[in-house]
């Protein structure tokens, strides 16, 4: 069976190592991986600068979603798996121009400590008291989906929006709260409003059946003298994220992989998938459209146009990091944690700021501090057409102005500054995701050697884009074996 894979992103490089497996492990199967940029990776690409490592796209990816490190474990990178420092975990929201602290409890937005809950300065009295009011809402069914600001703000105010889940979905994923789906981005919380009505109770609920789960768990192993690796709730790699794209890259099969070259067109006939790219047409059994949607919208488009409108529909968002590089003699003392959130309120370009040699140890050199900040998003898009100096200025004026100009004095100048721009890469899952994947499936069924994977059909992360890509491979791979036995 010979298969396309368009799109060399982390899912497209995913679901070719897949491939490769299964024609080590002897089964009949061809891959030709059109990547149209240069490099492989998409939107993963890091690189090491005077010892610091610089992550232009994602930094890391959540440990509790297996897929990364399981294939990370896979590739041989094990041992370069480096878990985020949680002793120092601390997030603050920009409040009036201040660090405010994420209050201790917090799980999925939703507040579960009374104490740090009533103590913190992040909200009002007048929300305090809804969110202790939150405990007596009743069950609701659940119904058409609807806006993850609708659901917060049913539950516990407009300043929860504005204060939590708005910087928490923008800051992460360039996401705008009154856009995204609750269904798709937190389904936990629908469920647990149908069942629970007050998403504080639901919360609690689920939180003591982990608890019960982990010490049954616990308590069935048997006990040895290893001690488990640590875990953070982000991991990633000591030499960066872009060690996991060469690592993929060296395992596939070099003459079948072209860069550089997008593929132009495609078209469904008789004998399979024919595909142009770089001046050629090539015919195919299978295709993965491992491409961004508005990208698979465009090509399968050709050859159902309700398909390619339904994937042209799917909104993206485009974002800027900024990477500043400073020695930390010529800086006050930044605030404990992980970095910072801009809620859309405060009006600043910035979304978020991570103190990137906090988050991860181990990355930069003792002495120096890497300042990143993530611009942008699905509410500030003309920002990509600034110039980079533009960035940059902007970037720093805004860390004096929200860190004091005692911690990130204007004269201040960083060793190195780097701007990347990423257009419409990241997939926003808006109200109506799901019935519009169920129309979506329905018509990739009926065409048949046809998968997608990547980040906008069921999980934004690495993960969720990993496993995507390695399922469609094994998906062909399986129907290939099926094909070849009704043959025979
Ligand atoms: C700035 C930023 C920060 C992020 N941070 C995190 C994070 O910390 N943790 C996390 O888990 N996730 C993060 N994400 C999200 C995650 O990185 C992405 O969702 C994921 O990498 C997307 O992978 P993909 O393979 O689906 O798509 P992409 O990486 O977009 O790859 C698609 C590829 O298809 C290629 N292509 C397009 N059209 C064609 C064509 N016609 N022919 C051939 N090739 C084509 C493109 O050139 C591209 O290389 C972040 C994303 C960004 C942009």
């Amino acid at each position: 069976m010979r298969t396309a894979i368009i799109g060399g992103g982390i899912a497209g490089l995913a679901a070719a190592y897949e491939l490769e497996k299964a024609r080590a492990a002897g089964a009949a199967v061809k891959y030709t991986l059109f990547e149209a940029r240069e490099r492989l990776g998409g939107s993963i690409a890091s690189e090491i600068l005077n010892g610091a490592v610089l992550e232009r796209g994602p930094d890391s990816f959540i440990t509790e979603k297996p897929a990364a490190a399981a294939l990370c474990r896979e590739l041989g990178l094990g041992d370069a798996l480096t878990p985020s420092n949680d002793a120092n975990r601390k997030t603050y929201i920009v409040v009036r121009n201040r660090l405010v602290p994420l209050p201790d409890g917090l799980m999925f937005l939703i507040p579960t400590k009374l104490v740090p809950t009533a103590l913190t300065r992040l909200f009002s009295p007048m929300t305090k008291l809804r969110m202790a009011l939150e405990l007596l809402h009743p069950p609701r069914p659940s119904g058409h989906d609807e806006s993850v600001a609708t659901l917060v703000e049913r539950h516990f105010g407009a300043e929860a929006v504005d204060r939590l889940a708005d910087p928490l979905l923008s800051g992460i994923y360039g996401g705008d709260a009154s856009q995204l789906s609750a269904r798709t981005v937190l389904p936990k919380l629908v469920e647990m409003e149908s069942e629970y009505g007050s998403l504080t109770r639901g919360m609690l609920a689920a939180h003591r059946k982990m608890r019960k789960k982990m010490a049954a768990s616990h308590a069935a192993k048997p006990q040895g003298n290893a001690r488990p690796a640590p875990r953070g709730i982000f991991t990633t790699l000591r030499g960066g994220m872009q060690q996991l794209v060469d690592a993929l890259e060296a395992r596939l099969e070099p003459a079948w992989v072209r860069r550089s070259t997008p593929v132009s067109a495609l078209e469904k006939t008789e004998g399979g998938w024919k595909i142009a790219a770089g001046g050629v047409t090539e015919l195919f059994d299978a295709v993965i459209m491992a491409s961004p949607a508005w990208a698979a919208g465009e090509l399968l488009g050709a050859v159902d146009p309700v398909l390619g409108e339904e994937l042209g529909g799917i909104p993206y968002s485009s974002s800027i990091t900024v990477n500043l590089v400073y020695d930390e003699a010529k800086l006050g003392r930044l605030p404990d944690g992980f970095g910072f959130l801009v809620p859309a309120s405060a009006g600043r370009a910035m979304l978020a700021c991570t103190f990137v040699h906090r988050k991860f140890l181990g990355r930069t050199p003792p002495g120096k501090a890497v300042v990143r900040a993530f611009l942008g998003g699905a509410k500030n898009e003309s920002l990509l057409n600034e110039s980079d100096d533009a960035l940059i200025a902007t970037v720093r004026r805004e860390l004096s102005e929200i860190l004091g100009s005692q911690v990130i004095p204007r004269e201040a100048e960083p060793e190195h500054a780097q701007v990347s721009r990423w257009r419409r890469a990241m997939a926003q899952y808006a109200v109506g995701h799901q019935e519009r994947m169920q129309r979506i499936t329905a018509r990739v069924a009926a065409l048949g050697g046809l998968r997608l994977a990547g980040n906008a059909y069921d999980g934004i992360g690495i993960p969720d884009c990993i496993r995507l890509g390695r399922q469609a491979a094994q998906e062909l791979v399986e129907s290939g074996k099926t094909a070849s036995q009704q043959v025979s």
